[in-house]
């Protein structure tokens, strides 16, 4: 089904895609079972069932889609986020300055706080509405920081109240004259926080990509990415393309040139409703070949960016080069890490990246943990079954797990996986715990690091710093305890309390 931009709020990606949070068991089952729940067109082979999720009885700690938008919304330059919430969903805004101020510094920009301004709800406003008290904060937003856009971010309890935030918006974007763009992410509206990604692409899409015939530039490729570092101009300039970077960190300028470019890539599937939104709405074709980790991926990545944007000529060449660059540091991390075992903790596509530069780079991954699972991607386009590929091309993962960052599911699966060391996104949860067993992590925030022929090797480096701290972990690990009891400290079943299991 088409992206419906119809419409201010974006459909979830549990409706969309079919989205779960909770699952365990084989990779290869699970990538079979995704395949069956669309009717991709692809043979699924006997057996097939639609994909069922698991049932935990409970959630221990978790993010919300609400999140995510007004993060991504708030460091997109000159422009203030509203959250228009009671102040709890406000304290994300303190990891939000940090993000933005990291940002800053890696990218060289000036280091600025994030401009966002809570409506601080109450008791009165959830029995008599909030919309007076957000008209009133968006005036003042503008008379404040005078943006040239200003996001206005549910909450659930305004969802709950059912607030008319779109009435809102609209005639306050009329008396102001900017606009004034409303993001529907209510938490409880989507099982994964991922969904917060959709809002903000969704908010971009309908509102700050200009709707004008654009001048086409044929040089320009629109690259989406989770933020951090730019990895891509190396990778795509030898064949002439100019990178223009979307997500983390935005100007208004860069999202109004989206629709202009020649092509759209993404370094993580999860984030391709903007990509393919462009597709579909100004014709901008997205890549849809398997993500740039490993060299063969790689390789056939740059291979389609070359035939989508006319330089097939060139990427040959770039290919050979870049491999012969890289071969003589691959195969010293080769003989430094093989016999290592890895555990990979991530989200959907960028968990499924890491394992492919991990086994490349000879480390043993039999074990893994997915923050959600898309079974589909919105372009329907099997290209992008990122599960499936990594399978095909490396093989089966015995233990694949996918769970939303709950600790003590993820205190099981370590103790089933006993790896030699962690790689993951979200230092503060899987990185904790595995720090608190004993096990040497690498945190890796900016998920640009593992992108490409350098990532192998940036990825490569970075276990090798962080193997030789074994002994600082046992120490950590001598002074830690869990808020466990006996019996699920020996649990290594993430889902042995799966009450679906229990009832049969
Ligand atoms: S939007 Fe809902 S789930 Fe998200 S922080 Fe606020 S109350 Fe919590």
């Amino acid at each position: 089904m088409p992206i419906n931009l119809r419409t201010p709020q974006a459909e979830t990606r549990d409706q969309r895609l079919g989205t779960i949070t909770q699952w365990d068991g084989r990779a290869s089952q699970l990538a079979k079972d995704s395949a069956f729940t669309f009717g991709c067109g692809r043979d699924c082979g006997p057996g097939g069932k639609r994909l069922c999720e698991l049932n935990s009885p409970y959630s221990q700690a978790s993010m919300c889609a609400e999140q995510i938008a007004v993060t991504n919304a708030t460091i997109i330059k000159d422009t203030v986020v509203i959250q228009h919430s009671p102040i709890g969903c406000a304290s994300s805004q303190s990891f939000t300055s940090r993000y933005s101020r990291d940002l800053a510094a890696r990218r060289g920009w000036k280091p600025e706080d994030p401009k966002s301004i809570c409506t601080n709800l109450g008791e009165q406003d959830m029995v008599f509405g909030g919309v007076d008290r957000l008209a009133e904060t968006i005036r003042d937003a503008y008379q404040r920081h005078k943006p040239r856009v200003i996001f206005v971010a549910t909450s659930c309890a305004t969802g709950i109240i059912g607030d008319d935030v779109d009435g809102t918006v609209r005639q306050l974007e009329d008396e102001l004259g900017i606009p004034v763009v409303a993001l529907h992410c209510e938490g409880f509206k989507s099982r994964h926080w991922s969904s917060g990604w959709d809002v903000i692409e969704h908010g971009i899409l309908r509102r700050l990509v200009p709707d004008w015939t654009h001048e086409k530039n044929p040089d320009l490729l629109n690259v989406i990415h989770l933020g951090g570092p730019d990895v891509f101009t190396p990778l795509v300039g030898p064949l002439g393309l100019k990178v223009n970077l979307i997500m983390g960190g935005n100007s208004l300028e860069r999202l109004a040139d989206l629709s202009t470019a020649a092509a759209t890539v993404t370094m993580c599937f999860v984030l391709s409703y903007l990509a393919t939104g462009l597709e579909q709405e100004y014709g901008v074709p997205e890549i849809r070949a398997p993500l740039p980790y490993g060299q063969d991926a790689t390789d056939n990545w740059l291979r389609d960016i070359a035939r989508v944007t006319g330089r097939t000529h060139l990427v040959e060449a770039v290919i050979a080069s870049e491999r012969a660059r890289i071969a003589p540091e691959l195969e010293r991390l080769r003989g430094l890490l093989k016999g290592k075992k890895g555990f990979v903790a991530a989200g959907a596509a960028f968990a499924h990246g890491l394992i492919a530069d991990l086994r490349e780079l000879g480390v043993t991954v039999d074990d893994a943990y997915s923050f959600h699972h898309d079974p589909s991607t919105d372009s329907r386009d099997p290209e992008q079954d990122s599960l499936g590929h990594l399978i095909q091309a490396t093989g089966d993962i015995e233990n694949f797990t996918v769970s939303p960052d709950q600790h003590f599911q993820t205190h099981a699966a370590l103790k089933r996986s006993n790896p030699d060391f962690v790689i993951c996104r979200h230092s503060g949860t899987t990185a904790t715990l595995a720090g608190r067993l004993g096990i040497p992590v690498l945190p890796i925030f900016y998920s640009n690091d593992g992108l490409g022929y350098e990532g192998l090797l940036t990825i490569g480096r970075a276990i090798l710093r962080v193997l030789p701290r074994r002994r600082f972990y046992e120490d950590v690990a001598a002074h830690s305890s869990f808020p466990y009891q006996k019996w699920w400290l020996e649990e290594t079943n993430p889902y042995a309390l799966d009450t679906a299991e229990a009832a049969e």
